[in-house]
């Protein structure tokens, strides 16, 4: 039906000016202003409900306090973002604040988390860098449920109060083109059949990421496996979609991931943090390799992407948190309110259920608790006495750890969680423009065709914290724009 030559059929089950792919936060903002221009907007959402990541996160997104923070978004993303996107990124985002606040949400300075957030206040995550006092992060103050359910409900609400039709469990298969290559309609499923949608103006690609699609994420990501936090329904169906009509790709190796807990009982993963400095990670061999402090939340996996070719693995992941009882105590290391897991399992405020569960080693020594979780006892005692005796000099020569963050593992229980790369998200998609035109292979924009959000992100290499929500918030509006503002086709 969809071959490129011409895929178009006759006649349509459906149809609408702008279709969108994908009922999350980019979705719904590309519809708010598709429909607010005047457009007749459908949303098809694969799932039984919309929200996807977007309800799920931390519900914090960027709002850039000036232009002057283009160099720093071009020094973070390392020469994978073209200037003209970066600077249209900027330009909108200035306006996310009001943006949000034009829907009724009540933006506020978002707060910090956990120790290895370096990023007090809603600031830049890498403070260091030129133009980093330009970059601000805000959340919507909660009205009740998490942050990421509030910004969530906001965007949900103004589509249902325009009217916009969403129509859920209907997963869209594929793109429908004409001989001119432009793309008229999708192929869905809905009840166990498949529909055709015509697309009148254009299709808008808002389908996520593909953090759980075990073949793209072996194939593209550097740590393997890799886990993840979020929405089972993202597995990269936007992606074969937009390469079934000749869409270059860009960004497929960059995440935003952190370190997480998996178990077979949950398909997601736990995200990991700590409240108490009493903490370190140590690789298979029990050896420290990174100011455990200090390293950006959305970096900590990067760090554990290192393979050893000798051993033939990855020494790193596994890897391990070694902590004390002060450490144990002191907050959940998993605290809810993001990710999937946090409707399926509630953690411990002592994290006592989860040692009993033996999800948290404990041992009575530090070499009893080496010998628990198959580390050389001798390597992992040097490893934390060395550590606490930094502690002591208020001096870490080998991972220049802050002083203020050298606190001893040293009360009577130890413990220890296993630990491997998680993904916030994926960064990979189709290419776009700073129009959020999908581009070709050849770098020409695939007619009628946009996409925003997760799918294809303008982050490529490291990431700015609430970059993603931030990037929904402007390509949404972006994509949504240039999608109302094509001629119809017929
Ligand atoms: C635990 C966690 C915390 C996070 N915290 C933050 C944060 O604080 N700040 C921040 O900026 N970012 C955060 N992120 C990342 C951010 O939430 C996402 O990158 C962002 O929400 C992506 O929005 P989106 O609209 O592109 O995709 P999503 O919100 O994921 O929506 C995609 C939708 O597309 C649907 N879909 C998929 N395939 C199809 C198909 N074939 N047909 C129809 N529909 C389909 C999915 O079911 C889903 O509903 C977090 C992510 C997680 C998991």
């Amino acid at each position: 039906m969809s071959n490129l030559a011409d895929g178009t059929p006759k006649k349509f089950d459906m149809e609408s000016d702008v279709v969108i792919v994908g009922y999350g936060g980019a979705g719904a903002v590309a519809a708010i202003t598709a429909h607010d221009l005047g457009a007749r907007v459908l949303i098809l959402e694969k799932t039984s409900a919309g929200g996807g990541n977007t309800k799920l996160s931390g519900g914090t997104f960027l709002t850039p306090t000036g232009m002057g923070g283009v160099p720093y978004i071009e020094k973070i993303s390392y020469g994978t973002m073209e200037r003209d996107i970066a600077a249209a990124f900027l330009e909108t985002a200035l306006k996310n604040e009001s943006y949000m606040r034009s829907l009724g949400g009540e933006p506020e300075i978002s707060p910090d988390f956990s120790v290895g957030y370096p990023s007090p206040s809603g600031k830049a995550s890498f403070p260091h860098v030129p133009g980093a006092e330009f970059m601000s992060k805000r959340v919507l103050k909660r009205v009740k449920g998490t942050r990421g359910e509030r910004l969530w409900e906001v965007l949900a609400t103004n589509v249902e109060r325009r009217g916009v039709p969403v129509l859920l469990d209907t997963p869209v298969r594929e793109l429908l083109t004409n001989g001119a290559r432009e793309v008229t309609g999708v192929v869905a499923e809905r009840d166990g059949k498949k529909i055709t949608v015509k697309a009148r103006k254009a299709v808008v690609l808002t389908t996520g990421g593909f953090e759980f699609d075990e073949a793209l994420k072996w194939d593209f990501l550097a740590s393997k496996p890799f886990y993840a936090y979020g929405h089972p329904g993202n597995t990269g169906d936007g992606i074969r979609m937009a390469q079934q009509v000749g869409a270059a790709l860009w960004h497929m190796p960059a995440t935003s991931a952190s370190a997480g807990f998996k178990c077979d009982e949950y398909q997601a993963s736990f995200g990991i943090r700590f409240i108490s400095e009493r903490f370190i990670y140590v690789d298979k061999n029990g050896q420290r390799f990174t100011d455990e402090a200090g390293v950006e939340l959305h970096e900590i996996a990067a760090k554990l992407a290192v393979f050893d070719s000798k051993r033939m693995d990855y020494p790193r992941i596994p890897m391990y948190a070694i902590f004390d009882d002060v450490a144990r105590r002191k907050a959940p290391l998993n605290p809810g309110g993001t990710g999937i897991n946090q409707y399926l399992y509630k953690w411990s405020a002592d994290n006592s259920a989860e040692v009993a569960r033996g999800w948290i080693a404990q041992g009575r020594s530090i070499r009893d608790l080496a010998a628990r979780i198959g580390i050389d006892p001798a390597a992992l005692e040097k490893t934390v006495a060395t550590y606490n005796q930094y502690c002591k000099t208020g001096k870490d020569p080998d991972f220049e750890r802050g002083k203020e963050t050298l606190a001893a593992i040293e009360t009577s229980s130890f413990y220890a969680i296993k630990l491997y790369p998680c993904l916030i998200n994926t960064q990979g998609g189709p290419r776009r423009d700073k129009d959020s035109h999908v581009l070709d292979a050849w770098g020409k924009p695939i007619p009628r065709l946009y996409a925003a959000g997760e799918l294809g992100s303008i982050w490529g290499f490291m990431y700015q914290g609430s970059g993603n929500n931030g990037e929904s918030i402007v390509f949404g509006q972006i994509a949504g724009r240039n999608a109302a503002g094509e001629k119809p086709w017929g």
